[in-house]
C-alpha cells in the first residue's frame, strides 16, 4: 500500500477510490487503515497509534467514517450490530452475510453516503465513506452515488470494495482511482495471522492455515474456526485406507468425497493430503537435517515415520504431484468420483507395495 500513503503523505488524495480483488486479502482493512491514518490525530498517523481518533476508528464508532455494506432489506438492529463487529474483529474476512439476499440499498446510500458528505466533519478532517462489496448496490443506490462521485465534497473520500469489479456500473468505475488487490502468498498470510493475538494463532497452526487459505487470510481464519483438528483427523483416516478394505470400498469411499462436498471442500481435502505426504517427506530428510522435524500431523506421527521409511522418494514424488494434478482437475469441474478414485486407488497401491499394514491393506 506504498502507493496510497505516499498519496496520503503529498496530500494529492483522490476523492474516490475503487479497490478490487479476492475475498479475504484485506480490501476493507486497507481502506479503514487508510480513513484511519487521514483523521490520526499524532503527526505521522501510524498504524498502532493510540490517539483518539484511532481508537474510535478502531472500533468503528468515528463519527466521520462510515462503512456501508450490503445486508438484507429486513436486517435487524442487532443483526447488523453483529456484522460491524465482524468487520472489527477481522479485517480479513470474507464470510458471506447471506449474500443472495444482502444489497446495498439507495437508502442506505442516501442516509449514510449522500447526507453526510455534504455535512461539516464532527471530528474530521476527513470524511471517508466505504462501501464494501460495492457490486452489491442496486442501479438506483449506484445512481445516486454517481452524483455525489461527480461532484465530491471536499475532504470526502469514498472507498469502494469489491471483488467483482465488472459488475459495477462502468460510470462509477470511471470515476474512481483503481487500485488492484491480489491473492496473498502464504508467507504474507502467516505474517497476519501470527501478527493478530485475536486471531490465536500459534506458529505451526499459522503455518498449515496459511497454505491451506490459497491467498484468502480470510479462509486462513475460517479454516482454524471450522477445527483444523477435525479436518486433519479425517485426512488421515482417509490417507491410512481405514475404510478400505476392497476395490468395493474404495469406491464407496471416492463417491463419498465426490457427492458429499463441495468443491472448495474438496480442493481443501487434497491440499490436507498433501501436507500428509510432505510431513512424510520430511521426515525421509530427518537423517540429513539431524534434529527430529515438527510434522502437522504431530498426532500420527509413527504412521507418517512408517510411511517415510517404505515409501521410496520417487513415489512419495509422484504422489505429490499426483495430488497437485488432482486439485487443479477438480478446479476445472472435472468429474470428482474419477479424480478421487484415482487418488484413493494411487495411495492404496503405494502402500501395498511398500507392505505398508497399518491401517486397513489393501486387498487387491
Ligand atoms: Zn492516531
Amino acid at each position: 500500500m506504498e502507493l496510497l500513503s505516499a498519496a496520503c503523505d503529498s496530500g494529492r488524495l483522490s476523492h474516490a477510490y475503487l479497490f478490487h480483488g479476492p475475498d479475504g486479502v484485506g480490501k476493507e482493512t486497507t481502506a479503514l487503515e487508510l480513513a484511519r491514518a487521514l483523521n490520526c490525530s499524532e503527526s505521522g498517523g501510524e498504524s498502532g497509534c493510540v490517539c483518539r481518533a484511532c481508537r474510535m476508528t478502531a472500533n468503528l464508532s468515528h463519527p466521520d467514517i462510515h462503512l456501508i455494506f450490503p445486508a438484507p432489506r429486513d436486517i435487524k438492529a442487532d443483526a447488523r450490530a453483529g456484522i460491524i463487529a465482524s468487520y472489527i474483529r477481522d479485517g480479513y474476512r470474507d464470510e458471506d452475510f447471506g449474500r443472495k439476499s444482502a444489497i446495498v440499498s439507495v437508502e442506505s446510500v442516501l442516509s449514510e453516503v449522500v447526507g453526510k458528505a455534504n455535512q461539516r466533519p464532527y471530528v474530521g478532517p476527513w470524511k471517508a465513506f466505504i462501501i464494501a462489496d460495492a457490486d452489491r448496490m442496486t442501479t438506483e443506490a449506484a445512481n445516486t452515488l454517481l452524483k455525489t462521485l461527480e461532484e465530491p465534497p471536499e475532504m470526502t473520500v469514498i472507498i469502494l470494495t469489491t471483488s467483482r469489479p465488472t459488475a459495477l456500473p462502468a460510470t462509477v468505475v470511471s470515476r474512481c482511482q483503481r487500485i488492484p488487490f491480489s491473492r496473498l502468498d502464504a508467507g504474507t498470510i502467516e505474517d497476519i495471522l501470527l501478527s493478530d493475538p485475536r486471531l490465536g494463532f500459534d506458529a505451526k497452526r499459522a503455518k498449515a492455515a496459511a497454505i491451506l487459505a490459497r491467498g484468502s487470510a480470510g479462509r486462513a481464519v475460517r479454516t482454524e474456526k471450522e477445527g483444523l483438528e477435525a479436518e486433519l483427523e479425517r485426512v488421515a483416516s482417509i490417507i491410512q485406507g481405514r475404510k478400505i478394505r476392497d476395490v468395493r470400498s474404495l469406491a464407496d469411499e471416492a463417491s463419498a468425497l465426490a457427492f458429499r462436498l463441495g468443491r472448495q471442500e474438496q480442493q481443501k481435502i487434497l491440499d490436507l493430503m498433501l501436507l500428509w505426504f510432505r510431513d512424510v517427506l520430511v521426515l525421509s530428510q530427518w537423517d540429513e537435517i539431524g534434529r527430529p522435524p515438527e510434522v502437522l500431523y504431530a498426532r500420527h506421527r509413527k504412521v507418517l515415520e512408517e510411511q517415510a521409511h517404505a515409501l521410496d522418494f520417487a513415489t512419495l514424488g509422484r504422489l505429490i504431484e499426483k495430488l497437485d494434478e488432482a486439485r487443479q482437475a477438480i478446479e476445472r469441474y472435472s468429474n470428482p468420483t474419477i479424480v478421487f478414485t484415482s487418488v484413493l486407488l494411487d495411495m492404496a497401491v503405494a502402500r501395498k507395495r511398500a507392505g505398508i499394514t497399518r491401517g486397513a491393506g489393501y486387498a487387491a
